[in-house]
């Protein structure tokens, strides 16, 4: 049984004010149901951590570097977040990809990076809308999931895989269209044979695959009860806390 998570992801978006607003009316609502976390801009993580003190839930960065320290102006490292007391971190975000010229190599570097200085990555994937129209889908995901596999392998201990993917095809983020939850299941379910395929039946039966692309309360739980469908990446949606917590509660059915 594949524990869900709900994880929100602020992009650039916040205020001091705003995120306690935001963070004391979620704070207490998170079910035994899931995990939740929330992705928020770096220069917030000091007033993340204090908020979500002593709580279940979970934060971390919107991206991080693969090197540790040196002349790489405005980029941030794994152990400075972790000295916030992050634990995990998003890559490959497609606006990462998109407007940041990250190559599948690069995320898959990142995520590297992640595991081996201690943070947990989601790796997010995903198809444009002409890839999609192109009838290109699957060859898309897979040559972005592969490279993370092959770099990542070494880190399966015990049947489990520390790595969470993100399903997120572009065409849905930020665009209130949502994939069809039969749309979203076939290509978690493409992903999950994949990871059979390449780190075994076992593992591949572990890995949480997220869903993230427009979800909403009022789409979550449809999203949510499709097999391979371990839970949600929330963008706008996250930004508010009535919408984020019926996010959470869709995990209770
Ligand atoms: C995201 O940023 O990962 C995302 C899925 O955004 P939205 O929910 O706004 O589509």
């Amino acid at each position: 049984m594949r524990k869900k998570i709900v994880a929100g992801n602020w992009k650039m978006n916040g205020s001091l004010a705003d995120n306690q607003a935001l963070i004391s009316e979620i704070l207490t609502a998170l079910p035994d149901s899931c995990e939740g976390a929330v992705f928020c801009p770096a220069p917030y993580l000091s007033q993340v951590q204090g908020l979500l003190a002593g709580s279940a839930w979970s934060y971390g960065s919107q991206d991080i570097s693969v090197f540790e320290s040196g002349a790489y102006t405005g980029e941030i490292s794994v152990s400075m977040v972790k000295e916030f007391g992050a634990t995990m971190t998003l890559v490959g975000h497609s606006e990462r990809r998109a407007y940041h010229g990250e190559t599948s190599a690069t995320v898959a570097e990142k995520a590297h990076a992640a595991l081996v200085g201690g943070l947990r990555p989601i790796v997010c994937i995903g198809e444009t809308l002409a890839e999609r129209e192109s009838g290109r889908t699957f060859d898309v995901i897979a040559s972005q999931l592969d490279p993370v596999v092959e770099k990542l392998s070494a880190f399966v201990r015990d049947a489990q895989w520390p790595v969470v993917l993100a399903y997120e095809p572009v065409w849905a983020i930020g665009t209130g269209k949502t994939a069809s939850p039969e749309q979203a299941q076939e290509v978690h379910q493409f992903i999950r044979e994949r990871l059979a395929t390449l780190l075994g039946q076992d593992v591949a039966q572990g890995v949480r695959i997220l869903y993230g692309g427009s979800v909403k309360s009022s789409n979550a739980q449809e999203l949510f009860a499709q097999n391979d469908i371990d839970g949600g990446l929330v963008g706008g949606a996250a930004l508010i806390s009535k919408d984020f917590v019926g996010i959470l509660q869709a995990t209770l059915r």
